[in-house]
């Protein structure tokens, strides 16, 4: 019985980390980089639009000639469709982020189609067409919601690094948490916004992305799409 129980309470816990962890794959596959050694990183900026960080963050972007993703939420886009239009506008691939940011463990199926759906409407609505892919708001998900995502013709993307900028207490502690994991192939996270409201400072996440592109490039790292790196995977 001892036994037993520890073994539910490992498998439980195992479970409740599987949940969360971005490369976990027991609720159904998503992409989230390529192998090792991939001379290739996606940056992916979630949470936005937002003002005026998203815009300081496309012109860095644009200076170093850098594709990103997003991943919108979609009241944001709804309250300030121009930011959605300008990140459409200099190249960048846009996802789904859902429309309210809510933890998908806990919502139910319809919940969570009504959260992807309006978030999609939200978005065609200030930019038309955009990406099928799909990112749940703190990579949350239990069975089923990868099944669902899929069914609604949307592509759930996870990641491998993350720059823990949701309070970073500078842009050199982001730099040094992504660098550190930094080996090619990798999708990070970042946000150019925050879930709580709009209009959270993402300087540092700016500042932070203003370092880590040239140092990258230098070394021949190339800064693509999350579609462009899956399209080098073969998927
Ligand atoms: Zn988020």
């Amino acid at each position: 019985m001892v036994g037993l129980a520890i073994a539910g309470a490992v498998a439980a816990t195992a479970a409740g980390y599987q949940s969360m962890a971005p490369t976990g794959q027991w609720f159904g596959r998503a992409f989230h980089g390529l192998p090792r050694g991939s001379k290739q990183i996606a940056l992916t900026f979630d949470d936005g639009p937002n003002d005026p960080h998203t815009l300081n963050l496309l012109d860095i972007l644009a200076k170093h000639h850098v594709i990103a993703t997003f991943f919108l939420i979609g009241r944001y886009a709804r309250q300030r469709p121009e930011i959605a239009v300008e990140i459409a506008k200099r190249g960048h691939l846009i996802g789904n982020h859902t429309f309210t940011h809510p933890l998908l463990i806990f919502q139910s199926d319809s919940r969570v189609r009504q959260e992807i759906l309006q978030c999609r409407e939200a978005i065609t609505d200030a930019v038309g067409e955009h990406s099928n892919l799909f990112r749940p708001p703190w990579g949350g998900r239990r069975p089923g919601i990868f099944g669902l995502v899929r069914q609604l013709g949307l592509e759930p993307i996870m990641w491998n690094v993350t720059g823990y900028d949701w309070n970073p207490p500078s842009s050199g502690y982001i730099e040094q948490k992504v660098s550190g994991k930094v080996r090619g192939g990798e999708v990070i996270l970042l946000h150019d916004g925050g879930h709580k409201a709009f209009g959270a400072d993402r300087s540092r996440t700016v500042a932070a992305v203003s370092r880590l592109i040239p140092r990258y490039k230098s070394e021949g790292y190339d800064f693509v799409s999350v579609r462009e790196m899956m399209r080098s995977q073969g998927s």
